[in-house]
Protein backbone atom coordinates (compact mmCIF):
# COMPACT_ATOMS: atom_id res chain seq x y z
CA UNK A 1 0.00 0.00 0.00
CA UNK A 2 1.31 3.77 -0.83
CA UNK A 3 0.09 6.90 0.84
CA UNK A 4 -1.52 9.70 -1.41
CA UNK A 5 -2.41 13.06 -0.40
CA UNK A 6 -4.65 15.11 -2.63
CA UNK A 7 -4.37 19.32 -2.67
CA UNK A 8 -7.57 19.95 -4.26
CA UNK A 9 -9.56 17.07 -3.96
CA UNK A 10 -12.93 18.58 -4.29
CA UNK A 11 -11.67 20.21 -7.82
CA UNK A 12 -11.99 18.06 -11.35
CA UNK A 13 -8.31 16.82 -10.95
CA UNK A 14 -9.32 15.83 -7.61
CA UNK A 15 -12.32 13.76 -8.91
CA UNK A 16 -10.57 12.27 -11.38
CA UNK A 17 -7.52 10.84 -9.21
CA UNK A 18 -10.77 9.85 -6.11
CA UNK A 19 -12.47 7.79 -9.11
CA UNK A 20 -9.16 6.07 -10.05
CA UNK A 21 -7.95 5.26 -5.92
CA UNK A 22 -11.92 3.93 -5.56
CA UNK A 23 -10.95 1.26 -8.16
CA UNK A 24 -7.62 0.28 -6.31
CA UNK A 25 -8.87 0.59 -3.03
CA UNK A 26 -6.34 -1.96 -2.19
CA UNK A 27 -3.61 -0.23 -3.32
CA UNK A 28 -3.57 3.38 -1.19
CA UNK A 29 -4.20 4.65 2.04
CA UNK A 30 -5.05 8.73 1.93
CA UNK A 31 -2.82 10.61 4.85
CA UNK A 32 -4.49 14.47 3.60
CA UNK A 33 -7.67 15.79 1.05
CA UNK A 34 -7.61 19.62 1.11
CA UNK A 35 -10.33 21.99 -0.57
CA UNK A 36 -10.64 25.87 -0.44
CA UNK A 37 -14.34 25.82 1.40
CA UNK A 38 -16.19 22.89 -0.10
CA UNK A 39 -16.44 21.64 3.88
CA UNK A 40 -19.46 19.32 3.06
CA UNK A 41 -17.86 17.68 -0.04
CA UNK A 42 -14.14 17.56 1.02
CA UNK A 43 -15.41 15.85 4.38
CA UNK A 44 -17.59 13.24 2.49
CA UNK A 45 -14.31 12.10 0.72
CA UNK A 46 -12.44 12.05 3.66
CA UNK A 47 -15.35 9.31 5.46
CA UNK A 48 -15.36 7.48 2.01
CA UNK A 49 -11.54 7.00 1.92
CA UNK A 50 -10.59 7.21 5.70
CA UNK A 51 -8.37 9.95 5.33
CA UNK A 52 -6.13 11.13 8.26
CA UNK A 53 -6.52 14.88 7.69
CA UNK A 54 -8.74 17.57 6.18
CA UNK A 55 -8.17 20.63 5.44
CA UNK A 56 -9.98 24.08 4.14
CA UNK A 57 -8.05 27.05 3.17
CA UNK A 58 -10.38 29.09 3.82
CA UNK A 59 -10.66 29.58 7.74
CA UNK A 60 -13.85 30.69 7.77
CA UNK A 61 -15.09 27.16 6.83
CA UNK A 62 -13.14 25.37 9.27
CA UNK A 63 -16.69 25.00 11.65
CA UNK A 64 -18.39 23.67 9.09
CA UNK A 65 -15.69 21.00 8.20
CA UNK A 66 -15.61 20.23 12.03
CA UNK A 67 -19.07 19.60 11.77
CA UNK A 68 -19.32 17.34 9.05
CA UNK A 69 -16.48 15.25 10.42
CA UNK A 70 -18.03 15.00 13.98
CA UNK A 71 -17.48 11.53 15.49
CA UNK A 72 -15.03 10.04 12.76
CA UNK A 73 -11.99 10.14 14.04
CA UNK A 74 -10.50 12.36 11.29
CA UNK A 75 -8.18 15.34 12.05
CA UNK A 76 -9.72 18.54 10.47
CA UNK A 77 -7.74 21.81 10.10
CA UNK A 78 -7.54 25.01 8.02
CA UNK A 79 -5.64 28.06 6.60
CA UNK A 80 -2.24 28.15 4.22
CA UNK A 81 -0.11 27.12 7.23
CA UNK A 82 -2.64 24.21 7.99
CA UNK A 83 -2.82 23.35 4.38
CA UNK A 84 1.47 23.00 4.27
CA UNK A 85 1.76 20.76 7.25
CA UNK A 86 -1.10 18.48 5.52
CA UNK A 87 1.25 18.59 2.64
CA UNK A 88 4.49 18.07 4.45
CA UNK A 89 3.16 14.93 6.23
CA UNK A 90 5.18 13.30 3.84
CA UNK A 91 3.05 10.52 1.67
CA UNK A 92 4.62 8.70 -0.88
CA UNK A 93 2.90 10.48 -3.61
CA UNK A 94 0.99 13.73 -3.90
CA UNK A 95 -1.50 15.28 -6.18
CA UNK A 96 -0.97 19.08 -6.88
CA UNK A 97 -4.05 20.23 -8.37
CA UNK A 98 -5.27 23.21 -6.28
CA UNK A 99 -5.97 25.92 -9.17
CA UNK A 100 -3.83 28.63 -9.40
CA UNK A 101 -0.83 30.03 -7.23
CA UNK A 102 -2.84 29.26 -3.81
CA UNK A 103 -1.12 25.68 -4.47
CA UNK A 104 2.35 27.22 -4.88
CA UNK A 105 3.50 26.78 -1.26
CA UNK A 106 1.74 23.71 -0.56
CA UNK A 107 3.47 22.00 -3.67
CA UNK A 108 7.03 23.30 -1.88
CA UNK A 109 6.20 21.91 1.26
CA UNK A 110 5.34 18.59 -0.83
CA UNK A 111 8.43 18.44 -2.44
CA UNK A 112 10.51 19.20 0.82
CA UNK A 113 9.77 16.08 1.86
CA UNK A 114 11.63 14.80 -1.31
CA UNK A 115 8.72 12.32 -2.34
CA UNK A 116 6.89 12.01 -5.47
CA UNK A 117 4.58 15.19 -6.41
CA UNK A 118 1.94 14.95 -9.49
CA UNK A 119 1.78 18.23 -10.82
CA UNK A 120 -1.24 19.85 -12.27
CA UNK A 121 -1.09 22.67 -10.76
CA UNK A 122 1.05 24.37 -13.62
CA UNK A 123 0.27 28.07 -12.38
CA UNK A 124 3.05 27.14 -9.45
CA UNK A 125 5.42 26.15 -11.94
CA UNK A 126 5.02 29.38 -14.21
CA UNK A 127 4.94 31.82 -11.09
CA UNK A 128 7.93 29.88 -9.72
CA UNK A 129 9.95 27.31 -12.03
CA UNK A 130 13.22 27.99 -11.61
CA UNK A 131 12.66 27.81 -7.46
CA UNK A 132 10.62 25.08 -7.82
CA UNK A 133 12.49 23.09 -9.66
CA UNK A 134 15.60 23.26 -7.63
CA UNK A 135 13.46 22.36 -4.52
CA UNK A 136 12.72 19.07 -6.45
CA UNK A 137 16.86 18.71 -7.00
CA UNK A 138 17.45 19.90 -3.52
CA UNK A 139 15.31 17.08 -1.79
CA UNK A 140 15.69 14.41 -3.89
CA UNK A 141 12.27 14.49 -5.04
CA UNK A 142 10.24 13.28 -8.27
CA UNK A 143 8.04 15.58 -10.00
CA UNK A 144 5.49 13.58 -12.84
CA UNK A 145 3.50 16.23 -15.06
CA UNK A 146 0.34 15.64 -14.80
CA UNK A 147 -0.97 18.13 -17.41
CA UNK A 148 -2.06 15.97 -20.32
CA UNK A 149 0.13 17.94 -22.87
CA UNK A 150 3.31 17.45 -20.57
CA UNK A 151 2.44 13.94 -19.06
CA UNK A 152 2.25 13.36 -22.95
CA UNK A 153 5.88 14.84 -23.18
CA UNK A 154 7.22 12.74 -20.38
CA UNK A 155 5.91 9.69 -21.85
CA UNK A 156 7.33 10.44 -25.45
CA UNK A 157 11.00 10.98 -23.81
CA UNK A 158 10.97 7.82 -21.88
CA UNK A 159 14.34 6.02 -22.96
CA UNK A 160 15.77 8.81 -25.08
CA UNK A 161 18.29 11.79 -24.13
CA UNK A 162 17.00 16.00 -24.25
CA UNK A 163 20.12 16.37 -25.99
CA UNK A 164 18.83 14.40 -29.06
CA UNK A 165 15.58 16.51 -29.04
CA UNK A 166 15.08 19.04 -32.52
CA UNK A 167 11.07 20.06 -31.08
CA UNK A 168 9.04 19.51 -28.57
CA UNK A 169 5.40 20.41 -29.84
CA UNK A 170 2.54 21.07 -27.42
CA UNK A 171 -1.23 20.03 -29.40
CA UNK A 172 -3.64 23.17 -28.35
CA UNK A 173 -7.42 22.26 -29.28
CA UNK A 174 -8.75 26.05 -29.45
CA UNK A 175 -10.99 25.77 -27.35
CA UNK A 176 -14.67 26.76 -27.67
CA UNK A 177 -14.39 29.62 -29.47
CA UNK A 178 -11.51 28.46 -32.33
CA UNK A 179 -13.55 29.34 -35.19
CA UNK A 180 -15.38 32.81 -33.99
CA UNK A 181 -14.75 36.07 -34.86
CA UNK A 182 -12.83 39.20 -33.17
CA UNK A 183 -16.07 40.53 -32.75
CA UNK A 184 -17.66 37.78 -31.58
CA UNK A 185 -14.81 37.06 -28.85
CA UNK A 186 -15.60 40.40 -27.33
CA UNK A 187 -19.46 39.37 -27.01
CA UNK A 188 -18.68 35.91 -25.45
CA UNK A 189 -19.86 35.15 -22.10
CA UNK A 190 -18.35 33.38 -18.92
CA UNK A 191 -21.40 30.62 -19.67
CA UNK A 192 -19.42 29.81 -23.48
CA UNK A 193 -16.44 30.14 -21.74
CA UNK A 194 -16.16 27.14 -19.78
CA UNK A 195 -18.03 25.13 -22.29
CA UNK A 196 -15.09 23.31 -23.88
CA UNK A 197 -15.66 21.28 -26.73
CA UNK A 198 -13.41 18.05 -25.47
CA UNK A 199 -12.57 18.45 -21.72
CA UNK A 200 -15.06 18.53 -18.62
CA UNK A 201 -12.34 20.72 -16.15
CA UNK A 202 -12.46 23.50 -13.53
CA UNK A 203 -13.83 27.01 -14.65
CA UNK A 204 -10.58 29.16 -14.63
CA UNK A 205 -8.60 26.64 -16.56
CA UNK A 206 -11.82 26.40 -19.33
CA UNK A 207 -11.18 30.00 -19.57
CA UNK A 208 -7.54 30.03 -20.06
CA UNK A 209 -8.37 27.38 -22.89
CA UNK A 210 -11.13 29.69 -24.49
CA UNK A 211 -8.37 32.68 -24.40
CA UNK A 212 -5.35 30.22 -25.26
CA UNK A 213 -3.60 31.76 -22.30
CA UNK A 214 -3.70 27.72 -21.29
CA UNK A 215 -1.80 26.67 -23.73
CA UNK A 216 0.63 29.68 -23.11
CA UNK A 217 1.02 28.73 -19.42
CA UNK A 218 1.84 24.99 -20.64
CA UNK A 219 4.65 26.18 -22.98
CA UNK A 220 6.39 27.85 -19.85
CA UNK A 221 5.82 24.81 -17.62
CA UNK A 222 7.29 22.67 -20.86
CA UNK A 223 10.14 24.95 -20.94
CA UNK A 224 11.00 24.35 -16.83
CA UNK A 225 9.91 20.88 -17.55
CA UNK A 226 11.79 19.77 -20.30
CA UNK A 227 14.86 22.35 -20.82
CA UNK A 228 15.79 22.23 -24.79
CA UNK A 229 15.41 25.85 -25.12
CA UNK A 230 12.45 27.91 -26.10
CA UNK A 231 13.10 28.22 -29.49
CA UNK A 232 12.65 24.24 -29.45
CA UNK A 233 9.41 24.39 -28.08
CA UNK A 234 6.34 25.01 -30.80
CA UNK A 235 2.40 24.87 -30.69
CA UNK A 236 0.03 23.61 -32.86
CA UNK A 237 -3.73 23.63 -33.21
CA UNK A 238 -5.02 20.13 -32.95
CA UNK A 239 -8.89 20.45 -32.39
CA UNK A 240 -9.88 16.46 -31.80
CA UNK A 241 -7.31 16.14 -28.88
CA UNK A 242 -5.93 12.73 -29.84
CA UNK A 243 -2.39 13.47 -29.97
CA UNK A 244 -1.89 15.47 -26.36
CA UNK A 245 1.79 16.32 -27.84
CA UNK A 246 4.43 15.22 -29.49
CA UNK A 247 8.13 14.77 -29.38
CA UNK A 248 10.25 14.95 -32.90
CA UNK A 249 14.53 13.73 -32.71
CA UNK A 250 17.24 14.99 -34.45
CA UNK A 251 17.30 11.49 -36.69
CA UNK A 252 13.47 12.37 -37.94
CA UNK A 253 11.69 10.36 -35.88
CA UNK A 254 8.81 11.81 -33.88
CA UNK A 255 7.09 10.04 -31.03
CA UNK A 256 3.46 10.89 -30.19
CA UNK A 257 1.11 10.23 -27.70
CA UNK A 258 -2.46 9.80 -28.17
CA UNK A 259 -5.26 8.75 -25.48
CA UNK A 260 -8.81 9.81 -24.56
CA UNK A 261 -9.48 13.12 -23.97
CA UNK A 262 -10.26 12.01 -19.82
CA UNK A 263 -7.51 12.97 -17.47
CA UNK A 264 -7.70 9.76 -15.60
CA UNK A 265 -5.14 8.56 -18.42
CA UNK A 266 -2.32 11.11 -17.22
CA UNK A 267 -3.47 11.14 -13.73
CA UNK A 268 -3.05 7.37 -14.22
CA UNK A 269 0.21 7.03 -15.51
CA UNK A 270 1.19 9.59 -12.29
CA UNK A 271 -0.47 6.73 -9.94
CA UNK A 272 1.55 4.10 -11.36
CA UNK A 273 4.53 5.23 -12.97
CA UNK A 274 6.83 3.83 -13.94
CA UNK A 275 4.11 0.73 -14.12
CA UNK A 276 0.40 1.05 -15.67
CA UNK A 277 -3.32 0.42 -14.46
CA UNK A 278 -6.43 -0.05 -15.97
CA UNK A 279 -8.67 3.07 -16.45
CA UNK A 280 -12.21 2.60 -17.33
CA UNK A 281 -11.93 4.96 -20.31
CA UNK A 282 -12.98 3.88 -23.88
CA UNK A 283 -9.84 2.80 -25.95
CA UNK A 284 -9.78 5.51 -28.94
CA UNK A 285 -11.62 4.36 -32.46
CA UNK A 286 -9.44 6.10 -34.51
CA UNK A 287 -11.38 4.61 -37.39
CA UNK A 288 -14.13 5.68 -36.00
CA UNK A 289 -12.46 9.47 -35.91
CA UNK A 290 -11.62 9.38 -39.22
CA UNK A 291 -9.13 12.00 -39.44
CA UNK A 292 -6.58 14.34 -37.52
CA UNK A 293 -5.97 17.88 -37.98
CA UNK A 294 -3.62 20.58 -37.43
CA UNK A 295 -3.41 24.49 -37.93
CA UNK A 296 -1.01 27.20 -36.78
CA UNK A 297 -1.44 29.34 -33.85
CA UNK A 298 -3.65 32.50 -34.79
CA UNK A 299 -2.23 35.15 -32.26
CA UNK A 300 -4.38 38.12 -33.77
CA UNK A 301 -7.93 36.86 -32.26
CA UNK A 302 -5.46 35.05 -29.58
CA UNK A 303 -2.67 36.87 -28.10
CA UNK A 304 -2.50 35.13 -25.00
CA UNK A 305 0.05 32.36 -26.42
CA UNK A 306 2.35 35.42 -27.66
CA UNK A 307 2.24 37.24 -24.05
CA UNK A 308 3.40 34.32 -22.37
CA UNK A 309 5.79 33.33 -24.84
CA UNK A 310 7.12 37.12 -24.28
CA UNK A 311 7.11 36.83 -20.42
CA UNK A 312 9.00 32.96 -20.50
CA UNK A 313 11.94 35.17 -22.86
CA UNK A 314 11.83 38.06 -19.96
CA UNK A 315 12.13 35.29 -17.75
CA UNK A 316 12.78 36.29 -13.89
CA UNK A 317 9.53 37.81 -12.32
CA UNK A 318 7.40 37.99 -15.85
CA UNK A 319 6.01 34.74 -15.82
CA UNK A 320 4.62 35.35 -12.31
CA UNK A 321 3.23 38.63 -12.82
CA UNK A 322 1.40 37.25 -16.22
CA UNK A 323 0.02 34.65 -14.38
CA UNK A 324 -1.37 36.73 -11.11
CA UNK A 325 -2.58 39.27 -13.95
CA UNK A 326 -4.35 36.56 -15.45
CA UNK A 327 -6.21 35.04 -12.53
CA UNK A 328 -7.27 38.15 -11.30
CA UNK A 329 -8.90 38.97 -15.10
CA UNK A 330 -10.47 35.60 -15.29
CA UNK A 331 -12.20 35.80 -11.64
CA UNK A 332 -13.28 39.66 -13.03
CA UNK A 333 -14.28 37.87 -16.35
CA UNK A 334 -16.35 35.05 -14.53
CA UNK A 335 -17.97 37.40 -11.87
CA UNK A 336 -19.29 39.66 -15.43
CA UNK A 337 -16.85 42.39 -14.58
CA UNK A 338 -15.32 42.45 -17.55
CA UNK A 339 -15.05 40.90 -21.55
CA UNK A 340 -13.34 38.01 -22.63
CA UNK A 341 -11.07 40.18 -24.92
CA UNK A 342 -10.07 42.23 -21.94
CA UNK A 343 -8.73 39.21 -20.00
CA UNK A 344 -5.24 39.51 -22.42
CA UNK A 345 -5.61 42.80 -22.45
CA UNK A 346 -4.94 43.59 -19.16
CA UNK A 347 -2.40 41.17 -18.92
CA UNK A 348 -0.76 42.73 -21.22
CA UNK A 349 -0.73 45.96 -19.79
CA UNK A 350 0.46 44.19 -16.69
CA UNK A 351 3.37 43.03 -18.60
CA UNK A 352 3.95 46.39 -19.98
CA UNK A 353 4.97 47.46 -16.82
CA UNK A 354 8.14 47.90 -14.34
CA UNK A 355 8.65 44.35 -14.14
CA UNK A 356 9.87 43.49 -10.16
CA UNK A 357 13.68 42.35 -9.70
CA UNK A 358 14.28 38.17 -10.35
CA UNK A 359 12.64 36.25 -7.11
CA UNK A 360 14.84 33.93 -5.21
CA UNK A 361 13.06 32.57 -2.92
CA UNK A 362 9.28 31.02 -2.69
CA UNK A 363 8.35 33.90 -0.50
CA UNK A 364 9.63 36.30 -3.23
CA UNK A 365 7.42 35.01 -5.42
CA UNK A 366 4.75 34.98 -3.47
CA UNK A 367 5.00 39.05 -2.33
CA UNK A 368 5.62 39.27 -6.52
CA UNK A 369 2.08 37.63 -6.84
CA UNK A 370 0.39 39.26 -4.00
CA UNK A 371 1.33 43.10 -5.88
CA UNK A 372 0.53 42.08 -9.15
CA UNK A 373 -3.12 41.35 -8.12
CA UNK A 374 -3.25 43.95 -6.49
CA UNK A 375 -2.38 46.02 -9.13
CA UNK A 376 -4.33 44.34 -11.44
CA UNK A 377 -7.47 44.99 -9.58
CA UNK A 378 -6.09 48.70 -9.77
CA UNK A 379 -6.38 49.17 -13.40
CA UNK A 380 -9.70 46.82 -13.62
CA UNK A 381 -11.41 49.39 -11.25
CA UNK A 382 -9.88 52.31 -13.16
CA UNK A 383 -10.91 50.40 -16.27
P1 LIG B 1 -11.08 23.06 -9.92
O1 LIG B 1 -11.51 24.46 -9.88
O2 LIG B 1 -12.01 22.03 -10.41
O3 LIG B 1 -10.59 22.60 -8.44
C1 LIG B 1 -9.68 23.39 -7.74
C2 LIG B 1 -9.37 22.77 -6.40
O4 LIG B 1 -8.54 23.69 -5.67
C3 LIG B 1 -10.61 22.55 -5.51
O5 LIG B 1 -10.35 21.48 -4.64
C4 LIG B 1 -10.69 23.87 -4.73
O6 LIG B 1 -11.40 23.76 -3.51
C5 LIG B 1 -9.22 24.11 -4.46
N1 LIG B 1 -8.93 25.53 -4.27
C6 LIG B 1 -9.45 26.59 -4.97
N2 LIG B 1 -8.95 27.74 -4.49
C7 LIG B 1 -8.10 27.42 -3.48
C8 LIG B 1 -7.31 28.18 -2.58
N3 LIG B 1 -7.26 29.52 -2.64
N4 LIG B 1 -6.58 27.53 -1.66
C9 LIG B 1 -6.61 26.17 -1.58
N5 LIG B 1 -7.36 25.39 -2.39
C10 LIG B 1 -8.10 26.01 -3.34
O7 LIG B 1 -9.71 23.03 -10.75
P2 LIG B 1 -9.15 21.88 -11.70
O8 LIG B 1 -9.20 20.57 -10.97
O9 LIG B 1 -9.75 22.00 -13.03
O10 LIG B 1 -7.62 22.32 -11.85
C11 LIG B 1 -6.70 22.19 -10.80
C12 LIG B 1 -5.30 22.46 -11.35
O11 LIG B 1 -5.00 21.46 -12.31
C13 LIG B 1 -5.20 23.80 -12.08
O12 LIG B 1 -3.93 24.34 -11.87
C14 LIG B 1 -5.36 23.43 -13.55
O13 LIG B 1 -4.70 24.32 -14.40
C15 LIG B 1 -4.68 22.06 -13.57
N6 LIG B 1 -5.16 21.19 -14.64
C16 LIG B 1 -6.47 20.83 -14.68
C17 LIG B 1 -6.95 20.01 -15.69
C18 LIG B 1 -8.38 19.56 -15.73
O14 LIG B 1 -8.73 18.76 -16.58
N7 LIG B 1 -9.24 20.01 -14.84
C19 LIG B 1 -6.05 19.56 -16.76
C20 LIG B 1 -4.69 19.94 -16.57
C21 LIG B 1 -4.27 20.74 -15.55
P3 LIG B 1 -13.00 24.10 -3.43
O15 LIG B 1 -13.67 22.97 -4.14
O16 LIG B 1 -13.30 24.16 -1.99
O17 LIG B 1 -13.17 25.41 -4.14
Amino acid sequence: MRSISILGATGSIGASTLDLIRRNPQEWRVTALTANCQAQELAALAREFGAEIAVVADTSCLDDLREALAGSGIEAAAGTRALCEAAARGADLTVAAIVGCAGLAPTMAAIEQGGTVALANKEALVSAGDILLAAVERNGATLLPTDSEHNAIFQCLQGNSISDVSWITLTASGGPFRDWTGGQLRQATPAQAVKHPNWAMGAKISVDSATMMNKGLEFIEAHHLFPVGLDRLRIVVHPQSVIHSMVEYRDGSTLAQLGPSDMRVPIASCLAWPRRIDTPCKPLDLPGLGQLSFFPLDEERFPATRLCREAAEAGGAAPAVLNAANEVAVAAFLAGQIGFTDIAAKVDRMLARAIPAPPESLECVLAIDAEARERTMELLEHA
